[in-house]
């Protein structure tokens, strides 16, 4: 028997669309194995076991996500640096994170899971990891997938996500900047002393997730100012602080 872990591993790597061949050699399994559990009486039950109990939004009558702070803090890292990609028979929730940032990368593992995810998987790229789950539901819960890109399509909140992303816009924005924002610190000498001057910044090629930030922040009463095209700043001392409460610097 192989343990779960590496069976969910080989049925994450066919959603990728790895090819059928590199899964069980870079696993060091038969192929047999694989494609049983790829195509055999199991994955076709598995396809099949339907409805699917964790979906909220399939519910009926559709219910609300139970964990709405944590969905919110997902919803921002998927709109900043989350991808979805469908296969056939499943669908692949991909969310990248530097690995300078272990406790980010734990806080997504943590979300998936209060939001659906069986399983949560780490694979490294370049400098980065990226946290994975398998669950054809994330379209229901993530209603902004689409082809292409994000900045080249609107993105539009679902009127079931509009009352959540109101009520936790502390963890939208936690989630935002997380993914596609930083806090760093101007120092600045003057007269043999240092100043050190703490600033937020989002960077965002979309204007409506540009917008769904501002309007955001603007809940919250924290100032905040386009410095370029697609870059939000938060440089006004109050509005630092306020910020600091419930995001802070990456770790
Ligand atoms: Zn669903």
């Amino acid at each position: 028997m192989h343990p779960p872990e590496i069976r969910d591993r080989a049925i994450a790597m066919h959603a990728e669309g790895v090819p059928f061949r590199l899964i069980w050699q870079t696993l060091n399994l038969s192929p047999h194995t694989v494609g049983n559990w790829l195509y055999g009486e199991r994955a076709r039950r598995r396809r099949e076991r339907i409805p699917d109990a964790r979906c909220p939004r399939c519910a009926d009558p559709p219910r609300l996500p139970e964990a709405p702070a944590t969905y919110a803090y997902l919803l921002g890292q998927y709109l900043g640096d989350g991808h979805i990609v469908r296969s056939q028979r499943t669908v692949l929730l991909a969310v990248y994170c530097d690995n300078k940032y272990p406790g980010i990368i734990a806080e997504i593992e943590a979300a998936m899971r209060a939001c659906g995810a069986r399983s949560v998987h780490h694979r490294a790229r370049i400098g980065c990891t990226a946290v994975s789950a398998l669950w054809k539901h994330w379209p229901c819960l993530l209603p902004q997938h689409g082809p292409g890109i994000k900045h080249a399509r609107p993105i539009a909140l679902a009127d079931w996500q509009e009352p959540i992303v109101d009520a936790h816009a502390e963890a939208f924005v936690r989630g935002l900047i997380h993914s596609d924002g930083c806090r760093f610190t101007n120092r600045v000498v003057v007269s043999g002393r240092t100043y050190e001057y703490p600033r937020y910044m989002f960077t965002n090629e979309s204007t409506d997730i540009m917008r769904l930030c501002s309007r955001s922040l603007d809940r919250l009463g924290i100032e905040w100012r386009m410095s370029r095209r697609n870059t939000l700043s938060v440089a006004k001392r109050t509005s630092v602080a306020r910020l600091d409460e419930f995001v802070g610097p990456k770790s």
